[in-house]
């Protein structure tokens, strides 16, 4: 997704055909909430895959202004990205393959989160190459059975730990492990997977490692699970103000992101006459119809065809057939409800103007908020409103 920042293009200098508008106040509230459901723990926002394709610098900005204390990512290039662009606050990240090159993130101060002895040996060869001692965090595997040291290795994993520290080749701050049942507040596997961390953090004290920061908490958990806190809680999908748990019912969060387009062309459509690819929708009598310039290629998927709705002219337009690559076409009723050529249309949003939300389209998939927003793209164009920090719209 190209940023309207970036972009010089003359061509998109006027009003983009589909826009992903980011409210950075709607940011800010979020990382409040949830300082707020946190109690005394720390909040390491997560802004790994660019803030959940809001946009990393904007949001890692907006969500520190506002109280985060940390940041997570991925991977070592999320990493620097940030760095680079001068944020100091502290910056875990915490998948990478063996053969990654850690020394730049060592010498940034970047705390990486090691999931092997052998992860940890190509940490320390890099801390000692750079002379830097490296900032770990191991990441435990307390039952999702993912990234993480698994079981059968811990013990090594504490041995290596404690001789590189000692040489000063690492310095371990943190121990996190996440949740397989997040989402499931009393599965018991949640607080099997605590009572496994807590064991582990013991080991490590044990062998005279003592972690500055344990974390386990995942939003899901942050909102749900006040003794999975531990120091710090590390929530991603709330910031962006949706819900881990749509049962669950409003918790005070708002949506960050509203995709957007604009009408590019009205015209009528008579009694009998398909529309669009496959002409899977007939027209049941004459009506007015909207041509918009959003597609598959943009993020609104092709299984949603014929069961989305736009909010176009203070009201929901159903969408008619197929939904294409670059275009879908919706209906505006035999009067044409006063839509115009050039108006705007909400696919989701916070719901503020009568539009759905990035859930609804979610249920309709069988998928997760997650995979709604972070799939928006093709020629969507990124902008911003509110202030970063919070404050008055
Ligand atoms: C993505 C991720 C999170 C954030 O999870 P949410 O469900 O978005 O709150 C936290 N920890 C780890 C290790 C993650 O990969």
């Amino acid at each position: 997704m190209t940023t309207a920042r970036s972009t010089q293009n003359s061509a998109l200098r006027s009003l983009p055909q589909a826009e992903a508008v980011i409210d950075l106040t709607a940011v800010a509230d979020n990382v409040r909430r949830l300082c707020e459901f946190a109690g005394g723990a720390a909040v390491m926002a997560v802004v790994k895959a660019d803030a959940y394709n809001h946009g990393v610098l904007p949001v890692a900005r907006a969500a520190l202004a506002a109280g985060a204390r940390e940041l997570g990512v991925t991977t070592l290039g999320e990493a620097l990205e940030l760095r680079a662009a001068g944020i100091d606050a502290p910056i875990l990240s915490w998948l990478h393959t063996v053969d990654a090159d850690f020394a730049p993130a060592i010498a940034q101060g970047i705390e990486i989160g090691v999931s092997s002895p052998r992860h940890l040996a190509a940490v320390v060869a890099a801390a000692r190459a750079t002379g830097v001692t490296a900032m770990v965090a191991a990441k435990v595997d307390t039952g999702l059975n993912r990234n993480g040291i698994a079981g059968n290795e811990w013990a090594d994993f504490v041995d290596d730990l404690a001789r590189a520290q000692a040489e000063g080749a690492v310095q371990l701050r943190g121990v996190f492990s996440h949740l397989a049942h997040g989402d499931e507040p009393d599965h018991p596997g949640n607080a099997e997977q605590r009572d496994r961390l807590r064991e582990a953090v013991t080991d490590l004290r044990r062998n005279s490692l003592t972690p500055q920061v344990v974390h386990l908490a995942n939003s899901a958990a942050t909102v749900t699970r006040p003794d999975l806190r531990f120091d710090m809680v590390r929530p991603g999908i709330a910031i962006y103000g949706l819900t881990p748990i749509p049962e669950l019912g409003d918790l005070g969060f708002r949506p960050v992101m509203t995709l957007r387009t604009r009408v590019a062309l009205v015209k009528k459509v008579t009694a009998g006459s398909g529309v669009s690819y496959g002409h899977r929708w007939v027209a049941p009598r004459d009506t007015m119809v909207a041509l918009l310039p959003v597609g598959y290629a943009d993020g609104v998927r092709r299984n949603l065809s014929g069961r989305i709705e736009v909010q176009l002219g203070g009201r929901r337009c159903p969408q008619l057939g197929r939904v294409c690559m670059d275009q879908i076409v919706v209906d505006l009723g035999p009067d044409g409800g006063g839509v115009n050529e050039g108006d705007s249309a909400l696919l989701f949003g916070d719901g503020r103007h009568g539009e759905p939300g990035a859930q609804d389209w979610a249920a309709m998939l069988d998928t997760i908020n997650y995979e709604i927003v972070t799939g928006v793209g093709g020629r969507t164009v990124r902008t911003y409103v509110g202030r970063e920090g919070g404050g008055e719209r």
